[in-house]
């Protein structure tokens, strides 16, 4: 990589101490390929501050959500038929007892120009539902027409 003149065996690299120091190897590295340790140190540097940014990029991320929650909350109904809605998605809820509202709901999700994406069936069983089965909310996921691509 350096051009450098390699020196002992002891300070070679090859494909294995790639694998074995889990450092990426360069494009086009073959098994008779060896690099200088400083070219292979170099290396490991570079890739051990790639990992530092993907990690610091995921919890910037999450921050990021975490300052919006305020904003959003007020949208968010837990225990509503129409547990989220904004101009974008929307999601029902589908609970024992409000069947009506939940097909009113989702009649006027789809008069508005939602479209359902997916469904979460939730967990079976689970809850005391005094034996009923089958009665345990399910969510459904929506997104509005001009949206979805
Ligand atoms: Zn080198």
């Amino acid at each position: 990589m350096c051009s450098k003149k390699i020196g002992p065996l002891r300070e070679q690299y090859s494909i294995k101490d790639f694998h074995s120091e889990r450092v990426s190897p360069p494009l086009n590295f073959t098994d008779d390929h060896r690099t200088c340790a400083t070219c292979f140190n170099q290396l490991k540097i570079v890739e051990k501050y790639a990992k530092d940014d993907v990690e610091q990029d995921k919890k910037e991320r999450f921050e990021d959500l975490k300052s919006r929650v305020d904003q959003y909350k007020p949208m968010w109904d837990k225990n509503g038929v129409i547990q989220y809605k904004d101009e974008f998605v929307a999601i029902l809820q589908r609970a024992w007892g409000v069947q009506v509202e939940f097909i009113i709901a989702y009649s006027d999700l789809t008069k508005d120009g939602y479209q359902l994406m997916a469904i979460d069936e939730g967990k079976s069983g689970g809850q005391s539902s005094g034996g009923f089965t089958g009665g345990v909310n399910s969510y459904y996921y929506f997104q509005k027409i001009q949206y979805v691509k």
